[in-house]
């Protein structure tokens, strides 16, 4: 969940709009201190099924009749995801073999891009569109438009805009990945009450640990917006400049 706008090469250059860096990591910060802490309190509830979250997405995957698509487990720490090309869901270490109502939640919360895919959910088919413009107009956005910087005249606009037009890639896929992760969380609650995999009491607990899971994503969309916008205000006064 690293945000990697933080890490522009333009953090070297301190200007008034440097505020935006720091409004963007101190939320960061807040989203992913409240998902470790919501995740860990809810990590020690064990769920009354017994069930493991593997045990519970097999269950899950089945009722919505999804064959085709393996759990497995994956090494570390909220690595979790559904990876739609393989059809691989894999969990990680706090959730494969946990029976809390955290980790059963999380899993849960994977079979929903699951069953995303399987009905062909809309937003989904678009942010799988956009993975590979998204990361490449990360990598390069930045490199270009420091390149524009450093050149003058029409040469360096045409390096400013291509790089914005690339970063504005980055910030889209960032929008788009929102509702893909409400849904799944919303999917997920009504899955695990539908089976009866937990109680409903237990669903409150799940449920604010999606909530805080989707806090990171908010955070993360919000921080590529005031990237963007620094970047537009640091190109507006360069052209003011000229
Ligand atoms: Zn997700």
């Amino acid at each position: 969940m690293i945000n990697a706008y933080m890490y522009s090469p333009f953090m070297m250059y301190w200007d008034w709009t440097y505020i935006f860096v720091i409004i963007a990591a101190v939320i960061s910060a807040i989203a992913s201190m409240k998902v470790n802490t919501t995740f860990s309190r809810y990590s020690s509830v064990r769920a009354m099924s017994g069930m493991t979250g593997a045990e519970a997405a097999q269950r899950i995957l089945r009722s919505q009749g999804i064959m085709d698509v393996q759990v497995r487990h994956v090494s570390g720490n909220l690595t979790d995801h559904y990876d739609p090309r393989s059809k691989i869901l894999n969990l990680s270490d706090s959730v494969y073999g946990s029976t809390s109502v955290a980790a059963i939640g999380v899993a849960a919360h994977e079979c929903g891009h699951a069953v995303q895919h399987q009905v062909g959910y809309a937003p989904l088919n678009i942010r799988s569109t956009l993975v590979p413009i998204a990361n490449f107009g990360q990598t390069i956005s930045w490199p270009l438009i420091l390149i524009g910087f450093l050149l003058n005249g029409s040469v360096s606009q045409m390096f400013l805009y291509a790089g914005v037009i690339l970063f504005s890639a980055a910030v889209l896929f960032q929008l788009v990945t929102l509702p893909v992760e409400f849904n799944a969380s919303s999917r997920a609650l009504r899955l695990l009450q539908d089976n009866g995999i937990l109680a409903s009491d237990e669903i409150g607990k799940t449920r604010k640990v999606l909530s805080a899971a989707a806090l990171t994503y908010v955070a993360g969309a919000i921080g590529a917006i005031l990237q963007l916008l620094r970047l537009l205000i640091l190109i507006g006064g360069r052209r003011r400049d000229d």
